[in-house]
């Protein structure tokens, strides 16, 4: 039994990311976020090549997720970003990034010998002690590791944010004197060494994705995507496709129905009309628009006079940046919406 639609998984493009992300980072440690199941990608298969790459920092969101993950092996460390919460237990080879004074105290009471980081929030507003008001005698009694902040406008290499969120990131690790700091995320190692500090976070970078334009051209694609045709048909001018019958026929031409849907992350943005420019495939050099709008389980295309029929395959449009101006979802979202139903093959 083989399933319709695969996955293509490339480690060794995945392997040559994070060795590029390695470089850029120079003497900062270069980890690896690992979350959402390696962003969708199977973050066993990840942690394992990029273990062999001589990655040893993996951060994922909650100890749930690392529990799912299962022991963590030897060398390594994973990093819960969310914290430590109420009933989460310690486990080997895991330190969590404390966020807020409730989790400090908490940590205080169950582990006050053991490493523990710390995160402030330095103008995102999203997760960590406020920058504004941080009191450093909050950690006193810790044994704090790494001390994070995260930026907000990383994919956008002009932004002031950036430039502000450092300066106050340094006051911080002036203030604070931590063993090291952590700034930057795939986008912000791309911002240039001041933003590197001790241990960057590469994430999308690692799996394809262009973080910003400092990037371009230096991240390979990971992950391609293939389904399966399961019907062709005829179509006259005139003659309209898929729900709601928003896509008509303008040329007589040949529609391939795919064994792809919303259910496996080709969202309804892909739809052609849509929201925005429209999803494509392709086979033997040619590329066919969608038609019509996505539905859950099958999308349509609209194949012209190609030579296919029920049974090919079609290479889905899913180079990150292209088939988010297609569908108007960002890059992260395309890779961790990815469903359960892809046969998925690790080369
Ligand atoms: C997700 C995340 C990262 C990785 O970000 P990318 O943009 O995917 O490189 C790094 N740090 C934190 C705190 C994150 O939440």
């Amino acid at each position: 039994m083989t399933a319709p639609l695969r996955l293509r998984i490339d480690l060794d493009a995945l392997a040559a990311n994070w060795r590029w992300f390695a470089r850029m980072s120079a003497s900062a440690r270069t980890g690896a976020a690992v979350k959402a199941d390696g962003y969708g990608l199977g973050a066993r298969e990840v942690v394992g090549r990029l273990a062999e790459e001589g990655c040893r920092d993996f951060f994922f969101t909650t100890y749930d997720e690392i529990a799912a993950f299962g022991a963590v092996p030897d060398g390594l460390t994973f990093y819960a970003l969310h914290g430590f919460r109420d009933g989460d237990g310690l486990r080997a080879g895991v330190v969590p990034i404390l966020n807020t004074a409730a989790q400090v105290a908490r940590w205080r009471e169950v582990a006050p010998d053991l490493r523990c980081d710390v995160k402030v929030d330095t103008g995102m507003n999203r997760l960590g002690f406020g920058w504004k008001d941080f009191d450093p005698s909050i950690l006193g009694g810790l044994q704090l590791g790494t001390l994070h902040s995260h930026l907000a406008c990383a994919d956008d290499v002009d932004d002031p944010l950036n430039e502000a969120q450092l300066g106050r990131f340094r006051a911080l690790v002036a203030q604070v004197g931590p063993p090291a700091a952590s700034l930057a995320s795939s986008g912000g190692i791309c911002l240039g060494g001041d933003y590197h500090f001790d241990l960057t976070r590469p994430g999308l970078g690692l799996y394809g994705g262009i973080p910003n334009a400092a990037a371009a051209g230096h991240v390979r694609p990971v992950v391609s995507v293939q389904a399966q045709i399961l019907q062709v048909r005829d179509m006259e001018v005139g003659d309209s496709a898929g729900y709601g019958a928003t896509w008509t026929a303008q040329r007589r031409t040949r529609l391939a129905t795919v064994n792809i849907g919303y259910a496996d992350g080709y969202l309804r943005g892909f739809s052609v009309p849509g929201p925005a420019k429209g999803g494509s495939a392709s086979a033997g050099g040619e590329t066919f628009p969608v038609a019509g709008r996505v539905s859950m389980d099958m999308t349509i295309f609209d194949i012209g006079a190609a030579d296919l029929g029920e049974g090919d395959w079609l290479d889905m449009t899913y180079d990150l940046p292209t088939a988010s101006a297609q569908s108007g979802l960002s890059q992260y979202e395309l890779l961790t919406g990815l469903g359960h139903r892809y046969q998925r093959d690790y080369a």
